[in-house]
């Protein structure tokens, strides 16, 4: 009989998952803390204790239900710190003569465990992971010979596949896309809905990070920690999206405000990546809920919300496993610039910036449009490396895994990729912030000048962008137009506009 050796990574907490349908004597689970996934990027503190506390309650799920299950702790004295090494050491200690691990969602974790098993002299197998709607290669099969990867045709294609909010393999209100209704801005008088958060204590997790020198970023609260840390919690927490936000999700999806950090939506992108609840049954629970009440709750406003996870989600996971290694090392642009400092303590004069900054160091949090339009776009705007870029979104946000973080950063974000992800870059002067957000109004600097003292510094670096670019993006359809428009403007005004950039782009550490 086989003695069997299965790891379980930190980011497959699936208890659904078909081996654990049946107790078997001859089968150990293992699940470890170890320094080469605390260490490859400095990860914010709460990601790193989200991590460890959703790991160890599974665990104590698993031993509950009668499975055998080893934890290495970080600081236990066995512990080798790597997967390899102590997956080697295991086997040798206790003779296993199998080992089995599930396909995992990161290139580098991926090439470590196929050459892991390449050097093991025991048999071994690699199982799916059983979350996703998609295989890897689904999505690279979809746009086989195609140069444009076309998500929108990608998300119909899901929703015909899976039957998604369809009637006679037509879309059940006959419209595919309500994009166009879920782009508001807060009303005036609008009244914030508390988020539905957690009191976690994750103090003694803490205790043993910090014994350690790994290091991080951003603050905890260690015994209010307000993440969900194992699968009752983020059924809890799908529930209240499903309850009190789902109704406006899609209406204001793309605003902004600097006293609420979640607004309308689900914040339920760690509890999924971790797998302690799976992408299907969260859009389920949403259907079902605008079932319950579609007096109540538009079309739009779920659509909006299914399209992220069927559409947005599966497609950046096909993107990753079709474009890595590649997509690693993109730099369209070329560029080369460095972070500013204020990214890492939020301790910059510009209002919109400066909120999504500190709002990510205190809640390892942002939501969408902050993280796309406000920091990704300053960052794309000022040229910076995207190896820059992708070190501080894969540190910071508590949900950031590889294949999701990466497609949407240098993709999405950066166009590093030279428009796989994204038709045209997603850049924007303080027009667009200040229509989307009320950052604007109590400002150090100015949204309607683009020179001088007081200018709003994303007017002069958005039209010294498109220029510096233009040998790129001139021919881009999409983006034409603003060349047009930046040809028509005097020549004095551009100069002045090149300059007021280039001083700040020098200074930047002073914004
Ligand atoms: P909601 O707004 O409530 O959306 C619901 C769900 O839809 C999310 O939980 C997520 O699973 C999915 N979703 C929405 N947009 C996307 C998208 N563009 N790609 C993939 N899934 C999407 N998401 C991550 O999970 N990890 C990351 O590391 C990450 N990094 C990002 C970096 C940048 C520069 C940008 C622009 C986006 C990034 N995203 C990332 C996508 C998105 O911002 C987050 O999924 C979302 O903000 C998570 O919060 P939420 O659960 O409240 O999402
Ligand atoms: Fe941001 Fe400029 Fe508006 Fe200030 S004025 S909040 S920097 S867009």
């Amino acid at each position: 009989m086989s003695k069997t050796l299965k790891l379980i990574l930190g980011d497959q907490l699936n208890s659904n998952h078909s081996w654990f349908k049946t107790t078997d004597d001859f089968v150990t689970y293992i699940l470890m803390e170890i320094r080469s996934e605390t260490d490859y990027a400095t990860h914010h503190i709460q990601k790193v204790v989200g991590f460890f506390a959703a790991m160890q309650a599974f665990s104590n799920e698993l031993r509950a239900k009668n499975h055998q299950v080893m934890y290495i702790h970080l600081n236990d004295t066995s512990n080798l710190q790597s997967f390899e090494k102590n997956i080697q050491n295991l086997i040798s200690k206790h003779n296993f003569t199998h080992f089995e691990y599930q396909f995992p969602d990161e290139y580098r974790v991926d090439l470590n465990l196929k050459k892991l098993c390449e050097s093991l002299t025991i048999t071994s197998s690699v199982v799916d992971s059983e979350h996703f709607f998609t295989t890897r290669k689904e999505l690279g099969d979809f746009f086989e010979g195609k140069k444009i990867y076309l998500m929108e045709s990608f998300y119909r294609a899901m929703r015909k596949k899976h039957n998604v909010m369809m009637h006679d393999d037509k879309p059940l209100t006959g419209q595919w896309n309500y994009d166009g209704d879920n782009r508001k801005k807060l009303p005036k008088d609008h009244k914030p809905t508390p988020p539905f958060v957690f009191n976690n204590d994750v103090s003694d997790i803490y205790n043993e990070i910090a014994k350690t020198n790994v290091k991080t970023i951003g603050t905890i609260d260690t015994t209010n920690f307000v993440w969900p840390i194992n699968r009752v919690q983020s059924l809890q927490l799908l529930d209240f999206f499903a309850k009190e936000c789902l109704q406006l999700f899609g209406s204001y999806q793309d605003a902004m405000t600097p006293n609420e950090w979640s607004l309308y939506h689900s914040r339920i992108s760690f509890s999924m990546n971790v797998k302690m609840i799976s992408p299907k049954e969260v859009i389920d629970r949403c259907i079902e809920e605008w079932c319950k009440r579609p007096n109540e709750i538009e079309f739009n406003q779920l659509e909006g919300f299914v399209r992220q996870i069927i559409g947005w989600r599966e497609y950046m996971r096909g993107i990753y496993w079709n474009k890595m290694p590649e997509f690693a090392t993109m730099n369209f642009f070329n560029n080369q610039e460095k972070l500013p400092d204020w990214f890492w303590t939020g301790k910059t004069k510009m209002n919109c910036m400066k909120d999504a900054i500190n709002q990510s160091l205190e809640y390892a949090y942002a939501h969408h449009i902050q993280r796309l339009m406000i920091t990704g776009n300053f960052a794309l705007l000022a040229g910076i490396h995207p190896d820059e870029i992708d070190a501080w979104y894969l540190g910071i946000y508590i949900d950031a895994i590889e294949w999701v973080e990466i497609t949407n950063t240098r993709g999405m974000s950066q166009f590093a990729d030279g428009g796989i992800v994204g038709t045209k870059p997603y850049v924007s002067s303080a027009s667009y912030i200040d229509k989307m957000s009320n950052y604007c109004g109590t400002c150090f600097y100015k949204k309607a000048l683009k020179t001088g003292e007081k200018s709003c510094p994303f007017n002069s670096l958005y039209w010294n962008f498109y220029d510096r670019n233009e040998d790129k993006l001139a021919k881009n359809p999409r983006i034409g137009m603003m060349y047009n428009v930046w040809r028509k403007m005097k020549p004095d005004d551009k100069t002045a506009m090149l300059q007021q950039a280039e001083y700040y782009l020098k200074n930047i550490n002073e914004l």
